[in-house]
């Protein structure tokens, strides 16, 4: 038996900034780790490392209902998914915290209001060292203060096709981005999908947990897997832990989740005696509709080497010709030619080389709403199980036909697409979804679980719509603000 104040489990950029956050409020906060530190080696830096051996990878397989089973793309380190995320940090558009009617449903409101937010996204961008320019985005809510950093200029090729978007009438702006420009970041094309070898991406490693665990009142193990958590009347009385096949029972007397939607929903449904009113735990896993995109101008090589800084929001809201919000699009990390072997296994090296030397890439993401029929269940072995029936489709093929179409005006005849798959659960979100009703909710809008007096979770499962933006800022500024109303209950 082992006593702490808090117990924080997964250090990701839930877990990571809330740890972060409360590191001096003088309560004794263990954070807990299933994964260890991701270490620092050349093969960090290595495409076929790290794209074909799945080097970084969680070594587990999900299944889905019919049984056939899939490797998510997770990471079980210290930071997470952050270890190797593209650190694009956006907020959520304003419209995206109140009910938005899409062509195929309606995605609901926010028991949190942009405005309720939006102190904890300016906190959030300075812990995150966020690059970029207030006013470029036609789509950005109200700021209460610029960007900490100045946005990440262009690369000349990048600069150009900018410029041409403008000529077609569109809003290019820079993708605000997390990097430690001008100081350790090299701005190498080993970024988007890698860890940095040379710690200057923003990742909750890097920004939280380190310098949280410099604090003598924080602790953390790693190697260690919070099995389930144990429940006497209305509030956790203990936490099982496996830590390197040794069981050990933890109490504190606050709990916080942060395993990410999925895990942190299956520690749940693991769990006996959890409240669940609502019937909504694991339900509503939402991803996003995802596509990547590639356009080749046969005739130029690319010589870009960080790729990652424009982005298009003109059709997020929707236009006249389709008046419902269509998504987003962000240029992604240079693709190497090794890095598009895994995907096409049977196409040459010397022709995937040819292409990618050419190309450039986007991500083509589009808001799937929240259905309680995609959810999180166990098998009767434990194993995790996504049942998900992608929706909203035809959003999604509205926003890639307007990028092909802005592409091919660009001048990149050639266009190839991909939708993503179950595998892809980058953007998870939704499965223990917060509002004001513990009869349609599981968590109320401070993260605390209806029912349970001390138990909170703070990966993106809270999210009750998923938006069409990258997650990482609205997960990180949540958990500030959770911390803040945490602080007053401690001594
Ligand atoms: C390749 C890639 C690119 C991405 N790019 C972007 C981007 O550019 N911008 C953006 O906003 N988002 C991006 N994302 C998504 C982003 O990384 C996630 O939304 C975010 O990191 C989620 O943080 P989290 O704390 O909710 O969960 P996680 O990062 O999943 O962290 C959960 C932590 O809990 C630990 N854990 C799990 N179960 C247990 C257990 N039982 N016991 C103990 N520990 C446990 C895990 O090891 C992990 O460290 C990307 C993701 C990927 C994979």
């Amino acid at each position: 038996m082992t006593d702490y104040d808090l117990v924080i489990v997964g250090t990701g950029i839930g877990g990571g900034t809330l740890a972060w956050a409360l590191r001096d409020c003088g309560a004794r906060i263990l954070l807990i780790e299933r994964g260890d530190f991701l270490p620092r080696e050349p093969e960090n830096w290595n495409p076929t490392a790290v794209f074909s051996d799945h080097r970084y990878k969680a070594r587990e397989t999900w299944e889905t209902p019919s049984g056939r089973c899939f490797k998510p793309g997770l990471h079980y380190c210290v930071g997470g998914n952050s270890k190797v995320y593209g650190a694009a940090l956006t907020r959520f558009r304003e419209e995206d915290f109140n009910t938005l009617e899409h062509k195929d449903g309606s995605s609901p409101n926010w028991p949190v209001s942009y405005d309720e937010l939006e102190p904890y996204y300016c906190r959030a961008e300075k812990l995150y060292r966020v690059h970029g320019n207030t006013g470029d985005d036609p789509t950005e809510a109200p700021r209460s203060q610029g960007y900490p950093h100045n946005a990440v200029p262009h690369e000349p090729q990048i600069d150009r096709l900018a410029d041409s978007f403008r000529k077609q009438g569109l809003n290019p702006f820079h993708l605000p981005l997390g990097i430690d420009l001008g100081n350790q970041c090299l701005r190498c094309h080993t970024c988007d999908g890698f860890p940095c070898r040379v710690h200057a991406k923003s990742d909750a490693e890097i920004c939280a947990v380190r310098p949280a665990i410099d604090s003598p009142n924080v602790s953390l193990w790693t190697n260690s897997r919070a099995q389930r958590v144990v429940v006497h009347n209305d509030a956790v009385h203990a936490l099982e832990v496996d830590c390197g096949g040794e069981r050990k029972t933890i109490q504190a007397g606050t709990y916080v989740l942060s395993c990410g939607a999925v895990n942190s929903a299956a520690l749940l449904l693991r769990s006996d005696g959890i409240p669940n009113a609502s019937g909504m735990i694991g339900r509503n896993y939402m991803v996003h509709n995802n596509s990547a995109l590639m356009a080749v101008r046969p005739w130029e090589l690319n010589t870009t080497t960080f790729q990652k800084t424009l982005s298009i929001n003109d059709w997020y809201l929707g236009e006249n010709e389709w008046p419902w919000p269509m998504g987003n699009l962000q240029m992604i990390g240079k693709v190497q030619a090794s890095m598009l072997k895994s995907a096409r296994p049977n196409t040459p090296l010397p022709m995937l080389k040819y292409l990618a030397n050419r190309s450039i890439e986007w991500w083509v993401m589009s808001e799937d709403l929240p259905d309680p029929k995609n959810h999180v269940s166990l098998t009767s072995e434990g194993r995790i199980r996504i049942h998900w029936q992608p929706n909203n489709p035809a959003a999604h093929r509205q926003l890639l036909k307007r990028a092909r179409r802005m592409l091919h005006r660009a001048g990149y005849p050639v266009i190839f697409s991909q939708p993503m798959g179950i595998e892809t659960n980058s953007h998870q979100c939704g499965t223990l979804k917060m509002g004001n009703d513990p009869a349609t909710s599981v968590l109320d809008p401070y993260c605390k679980m209806h029912g349970l007096s001390n138990l909170r979770v703070v990966d993106a499962s809270f999210f009750p719509s998923s938006g069409a933006m990258n997650p990482a800022l609205t997960i990180a500024a949540q958990a500030l603000r959770v911390a803040e109303q945490m602080i007053k209950s401690f001594p």
